[in-house]
């Protein structure tokens, strides 16, 4: 398919630069293009009901060993209101794959309670939807979007879903398509170091980013779940994952300098200095969970998933203090748009 030779030959360059002098040049293009502030998302993990059956997922639906539980609009109007309260200017919505028709308008009666009360950007990530419903929750004040195509690769994407209609490579792409022209703030992200994804797979990724023209990408460690049937192919070696995936972030700073690049909750998940050290290759975003705690473990995508400590004031005063040491800016109160965006619609 894809396949620009000189970007591939520079891709797989970068790949094979040490991590140090990568995320040394990676840290001086940051600086020079967006600077070394560094935003945040607080994300609610609003159910963990999923219609889809990803392979490498804990909350697929053929993993009955969860509890389902489904947050109501109060509580995620209390969980906004205190993240808003404590300086978040941007809010993720995310859910397990639900179509229904009281899914959709539940969303879009949120948003639209959300938008009422808060100065705040709404960041959805509630998987593949048909286009009209893209444009319905649009209309009714959604800013970005976030959906991961997983793996460029479609040979792998195979292997790592069932093979049915409801999990088809292409639908996926369509949605992202759906969601660009409609003008979302689009993101999307891969899982490094799947079985059987190939440093080529990886270089593809990087092309795809590039030929979606994205503006914000969240990339993260595959991390086997035992709850899952991929466990079962587990040869990874977590500690390659999470080197490959800081190397992939200060690629993509390379080869991308101003879109929005996540260090995800999955670094944190391997090392609890992960997301800062994603921070230092590349990343300029920070999704802290404010879930309440006690569905936390019911949304076990992957094992040890960290805590939710998002709307904890210690918490987020240490990660200014540890930022500030290092040179970043922990930023407040603005919702840090993706200046690749900015720049796109800027005429
Ligand atoms: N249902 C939505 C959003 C929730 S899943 C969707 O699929 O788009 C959010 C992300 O979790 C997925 O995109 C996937 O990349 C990640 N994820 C799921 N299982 C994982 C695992 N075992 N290890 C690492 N990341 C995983
Ligand atoms: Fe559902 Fe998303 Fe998990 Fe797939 S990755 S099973 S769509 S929650």
């Amino acid at each position: 398919m894809l396949i620009n030779k000189e970007l591939h030959k520079k891709t797989i360059e970068l790949f094979n630069t040490k991590n140090e002098a990568l995320k040394s040049i990676a840290q001086q293009i940051r600086a020079k293009t967006i600077s070394n502030n560094v935003y945040l998302r607080a994300i609610i993990e609003i159910s963990n009901i999923c219609e889809k059956d990803c392979l490498y997922c804990g909350i697929r639906s053929s993993n009955k060993r969860k509890k389902h539980y489904f947050l109501n609009s109060d509580d995620i109007l209390g969980l906004t209101k205190s993240a808003y309260d404590l300086g978040y200017r941007s809010i993720v919505i995310q859910s397990g794959e639900q179509t229904s028709n009281h899914f959709i308008e539940f969303i879009d009666k949120i948003i639209r309670k959300i938008k009422e009360n808060f100065d705040i950007k709404i960041v959805l990530s509630c998987g593949e939807q048909q286009q009209q419903v893209y444009k319905q929750w649009k209309k009714s004040g959604a800013d970005r979007y976030l959906l991961r195509i997983e793996t460029s690769c479609p040979e792998l994407y195979k292997k790592i879903h069932p093979n049915n209609s409801k999990h088809s490579f292409k639908s996926r792409i369509k949605c992202l398509m759906d969601l660009k022209k409609l003008n979302y703030q689009t993101g999307t992200g891969i899982m490094i170091g799947l079985p059987g994804q190939t440093l080529t797979d990886l270089a593809k990724d990087v092309e795809f980013f590039l030929n979606m023209d994205i503006d914000m990408l969240g990339m993260g460690p595959y991390i086997p779940n035992p709850q899952t049937p991929l466990y079962k192919d587990a040869d990874i070696n977590l500690e390659e994952n999470y080197h490959n995936t800081l190397k992939m972030i200060s690629i993509c700073r390379i080869l991308m300098p101003d879109i929005n690049i996540a260090s995800t909750t999955a670094l944190e998940a391997i090392h609890s200095y992960g997301r800062i050290e994603g921070i230092l290759y590349g990343a300029n975003v920070l999704m802290p969970n404010i879930t309440p705690e006690k569905f936390v473990q019911d949304y076990s995508l992957y094992e040890n998933k960290p805590k939710s400590m998002g709307l904890q004031k210690t918490y987020l005063n240490e990660l200014g203090k540890a930022l500030k040491k290092l040179s970043y800016s922990l930023i407040l109160k603005d919702p840090g748009a993706p200046l690749h965006y900015i720049n796109k619609h800027t005429p």
